[in-house]
């Protein structure tokens, strides 16, 4: 008889979809809904409050909350005996996507306790059968179930990235979004369930086989006897034989791990988080209870901390499976953080904060970096991870790139300084497969480190928004364990994993070094820049707040604000989310976060030990303001810098007078705005064509005032004042932009252009600094277009050197123009998605033009950074770095996290060479080298440190108590 391939899969989905799917869940009972509507605010309660709600008859094909509100459904009925398992299932009005993007609900026993969630692919509640939660149904088979439901609006629609309002609670009157569609007891059919699967996993294989080999006629053949047969065990018994061929021996072999990528705010805020960490670990225990191979990795401190607080019951269920292995902690940070912007302190506390927290709850320290999502990872990463104790690295987010293809998906990842870190990108390009047959096809085909390895890993499970691995995924797992066709899949854990892979690749693994740039989401280091502020000041002020405590804590025996500290810090590292710091979350999410800086800005300067004068923390003392030279008419001039200020308000002549040099190339200081219309991901992307779309900004008008130039500018509804000054003294221009900012779809750069020419610039990072091409030489080269710079960039030619520094920006480019280089710091965007408004309203901006080496550039970022402060002492230095030879910075000073008042001391080699230094303590102690999280490393050798290029080291100085 004649086999038609093509027939045969049409009929394959035609019958699933009428004839099979429809069986899986077949209607036994009604049951009685009743609606409690959390009233007050809308805002989540706990669920004893809910409890003890008076509940209302509610109608199936009601709405039931307005967007971002919650309502309670008490779900009530008599189970019958059908011989089959019997689950509740639900529909809340869902789409067929965006699992994790839209209404979701909570599951809970009448006495509090939380069962199970429900989203689009996971809408049913178990009540009897294997699996079904204890406690449900009584001995008379009534039962009562509360179901907390969201009302999350769906934000990343079909189509996407279209302007939304309800990044915001709607106002009163607008339409709710959704309906309760249906709420039924239904017998469930195991047999139903396992042929859906057993024909996704021959009849989905299908188009990825070769129509050479005699596999894909057997499996087509096998297919088409299954929709032959006349009931569901016959139909089964026909895919047996296909189901049961091995894997080819040289097939590929994949780890799959359960996971749920859960973003810690983003089309959500940060409340609706708690309560998704929570739905998806019920999820993952009720998957447990029938799978006893499954294993689920989740991340970030901060996500099991909120469980621990909100739901104790889950957390020791929790809590039991981490201790069997079958939860396993990864990555060991606070939150999964952005892994450009924040500086190395934040980024050690991430992991000491968070590593601190697994070991303390779980006894367990991962080994893995876990950060699958985070837009882009400095060059310091591979140092910061194997000084805080890990060996290997995971992201799949450079699959991303727009412009080229990485290279590797398994390599060693050679820092800034040297160090190496095991690294992987799991091949099927996401951190939330589905484990379908052409995920796994993908893998393999992309995967481009065959030659020397046959292995990946896969994170199957619904994410973003949460939601995990449901039991449709964990069944086709199963089926792929060893199958002629496809890759492997073995469930395991990511330590397991990666010791495999590294011990298969041994020393032969390729190396890629520098930077992990993403070719993408380049708007991300500009957007939302209160963001990028309130960070940048917060972790500034706990430099000077942690340095002065420990002052006064050694000298004068106060008290350390230990607790304060912590929570301050774990403010912080929450707020470097990958989607909070970048700016690519919705208003709500940036409105509380604003809130959350000024009052955190606000209790860190209450910190400071009082008295004294108005001053700054700088180069670890003390300093006070001093008055800028006075301009004499249109010019500045202290002696070492003359500055000319023309009628269009830029600087028309900069010179350093102490070899005469002329600094700018022409106009310095000229404020450029762009046209920034993305094509997609707005408040993630900037594009190329931004930078065909540009004018400067010229001034209205000139003002000279005692101690500075400024240049008012108007455009449309925006107003921008650029302010010059001197210092006696200094030999730095500095910069101050205030913005009014109205704009819409713009973008903001401040040019500097000088006449240095370089090939290169150098860009302040964590712990030193990262060389990146002003060329456009090749691809990669070309696609680095807006790039990631600390504090300061750097541009240098032999006998002349100039730095701009800035207070609060992190997106720059600096480019090769005629006679010397444009260093254009990026202010400000405007894109209207997800948050509408965004940057709306003031700004301030300080930056300063250093003429000098990185060294100088170097201490007036220090300098420029430190927060100025109404009262303090004079202080001399506690710790003091004798420099022998070299460039070496002390970059911390705190007390130990241990509390045993150990002062400890971070320094690094800052330019890429040898430095050796001698440390000096103004009290009387004994040192030791420590790892990041302060664990001993080597004993003494504090006298004589001897540093490599960019090496960090870790100096615990134990005060010598007086007898
Ligand atoms: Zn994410």
């Amino acid at each position: 008889m004649h086999l038609n391939p093509s027939h045969v899969l049409a009929r394959l989905q035609r019958v699933v979809r009428d004839r099979i799917r429809p069986r899986l869940h077949t209607p036994v009972a009604d049951v009685t809904v009743t609606a409690w509507r959390v009233d007050g605010d809308g805002e989540p309660v706990p669920v004893a409050r809910a409890l003890e709600a008076d509940y209302t008859p509610f109608a199936i094909g009601d709405t039931w909350a307005p967007a971002w509100g919650t309502t309670w459904l008490r779900i009530e009925g008599r189970v019958p005996d059908t011989g089959l398992p019997v689950e509740l299932v639900l529909d809340l009005g869902w789409f067929d996507h965006s699992v994790g993007g839209h209404a979701e609900g909570l599951a809970y026993r009448p006495d509090g306790v939380p069962v199970k969630a429900l989203h689009p692919r996971n809408g049913w509640v178990r009540l009897t059968g294997p699996g079904a939660a204890p406690g449900l149904v009584a001995e008379d088979r009534t039962f009562v179930v509360y179901v907390e439901a969201a009302a999350n609006p769906l934000l990343l629609g079909l189509p996407p990235f279209v302007e939304t309002t309800w990044g915001e609670k709607p106002g009163p009157g607008e339409p709710e979004p959704y309906r309760l569609v249906s709420a039924q007891l239904c017998a469930f059919d195991p047999d139903v369930f396992d042929l859906l699967r057993d024909l996704e996993a021959t009849g989905d294989l299908l188009p990825h086989l070769d129509t050479d080999e005699p596999r894909y006629w057997r499996v087509l053949t096998a297919v088409e006897s299954a929709l032959d047969a006349p009931t569901t065990g016959q139909a089964r018994a026909a895919l047996a034989g296909a189901l049961a061929q091995p894997a080819h021996a040289s097939a590929h072999t994949m780890t799959a791990i359960g996971h749920a990528h859960i973003d810690s705010a983003w089309l959500w805020p940060l409340r609706e988080t708690r309560r998704k960490v929570a739905r998806t670990l019920t999820n993952v225990l009720t998957l447990m209870e029938t799978d006893p191979d499954l294993v689920y990795a989740m991340s970030s401190a901060q996500q099991f901390a909120w469980v621990q607080e909100d739901h104790p019951e889950l957390f020791e269920r929790v809590k039991q499976k981490v201790a069997e292995g079958r939860i396993v902690p990864v990555g060991g940070m606070w939150v999964e953080s952005d892994a450009m912007m924040p500086s190395g302190e934040s980024l050690v506390r991430q992991i000491s904060m968070g590593k601190r927290y697994f070991r303390e709850t779980f006894g367990h320290e991962s080994e893995v970096v876990w950060l699958p999502d985070s837009f882009g990872y400095s060059g310091a990463w591979p140092q910061i991870a194997r000084r805080a104790g890990y060996r290997w690295f995971l992201t799949q987010k450079i699959s991303w790139n727009d412009t080229t293809t990485f290279p590797h998906h398994t390599f060693a990842w050679e820092g800034i300084d040297g160090s190496r870190i095991f690294t992987h990108f799991p091949p099927a390009d996401t951190y939330a497969a589905e484990v379908t047959p052409a995920e796994l096809k993908h893998a393999v085909r992309n995967f481009r480190d065959k030659a020397i390895s046959g292995r990946s890993l896969l994170l199957y499970g619904y994410g973003d928004g949460g939601g995990g691995p449901n039991r449709e995924m964990a069944a086709r797992a199963h089926r792929f364990r060893d199958l002629e066709g496809t890759a492997r899949v073995e469930l395991g854990s990511p330590e397991e994993f990666f010791a495999a892979a590294e011990a298969e690749m041994g020393d032969r693994a390729p190396v890629w070094a520098g930077e992990l740039y993403l070719e993408l989401h380049r708007g991300t280091l500009t957007s939302q820049i209160a963001m990028k502020q309130g960070n940048r000041r917060a972790e500034a002020l706990l430099r000077t707040v942690e340095y002065l405590a420990a002052v006064a804590a050694v000298r004068d025996g106060v008290a350390y604000p230990y607790d304060e500290l912590e929570k301050a810090w774990q403010t912080v590292l929450l707020h470097q989310f990958h989607d909070i710091l970048p700016g690519s979350s919705i208003s709500w999410v940036h409105r509380e976060a604003r809130a959350t800086y000024d009052a955190l800005l606000d209790d860190l300067t209450g910190l400071v030990p009082g008295g004294g004068a108005p001053g700054r923390v700088s180069g670890w003392q003390v300093v006070r303001d001093v008055t800028p030279v006075a301009p004499v008419g249109n010019v500045l001039d202290n002696g070492i810098l003359r500055a000319e200020i023309g009628d269009n308000g830029h600087v028309v002549s900069l010179v350093d007078l102490r070899d005469g040099r002329q600094l700018n190339v022409g106009d310095l200081g000229v404020l450029r705005l762009f046209r920034d219309e993305p094509v997609r991901w707005d408040a993630w992307d900037l594009d190329r064509h931004v930078f065909r779309n540009e004018r400067a900004l010229p001034a209205a008008r000139v003002e000279i005032s005692d101690m500075s130039i400024s240049a008012l500018i108007d455009h449309d509804e925006s107003a921008f004042t650029i302010t010059y000054s001197l210092l006696p003294g200094s030999a730095q221009l500095d910069i101050t932009v205030d913005v009014d900012w109205q704009e819409t779809e713009h973008l903001l750069k401040l040019s500097i252009p000088v006449g240095v020419r370089t090939l290169r610039a150098r860009y302040e990072t964590q712990y030193g600094a990262l060389d990146r091409p002003t060329h456009e030489n090749t691809l990669a080269d070309e696609a680095q277009y807006e790039v990631c710079s600390h504090r300061f960039v750097h541009v240098g030619e032999p006998g002349l050197g100039v730095g701009v520094v800035n207070d609060s920006t992190y997106g720059c480019d600096v480019r090769r123009i005629p006679g010397g280089t444009d260093i254009r710091p990026t202010l400000l965007r405007a894109p209207r998605f997800p948050d509408p408004d965004t940057d709306r309203g003031r700004h301030t901006f300080r930056f300063a033009v250093v003429a000098g080496d990185e060294t100088a550039t170097r201490a007036a970022a220090d300098d420029l950074n430190a927060p100025r402060l109404d009262g303090l002492a004079d202080t001399e230095p506690l710790i003091e770095l004798g420099l022998e030879s070299g460039a070496a910075v002390i970059d911390w000073i705190k007390l130990a996290d241990d509390r045993s008042g150990d002062v400890i001391v971070r320094i690094h080699e800052s330019r890429g060479g040898r430095a050796t230094a001698r440390p000096h303590a103004s009290f009387p102690a004994t040192v030791t080298e420590t790892d990041l999280l302060e664990r001993p490393e080597s004993p003494a050798n504090g006298d004589g440190l001897i540093l490599g290029p960019y090496q960090i080291t870790t100096l615990r100085f134990s005060p010598i108590k007086e007898r």
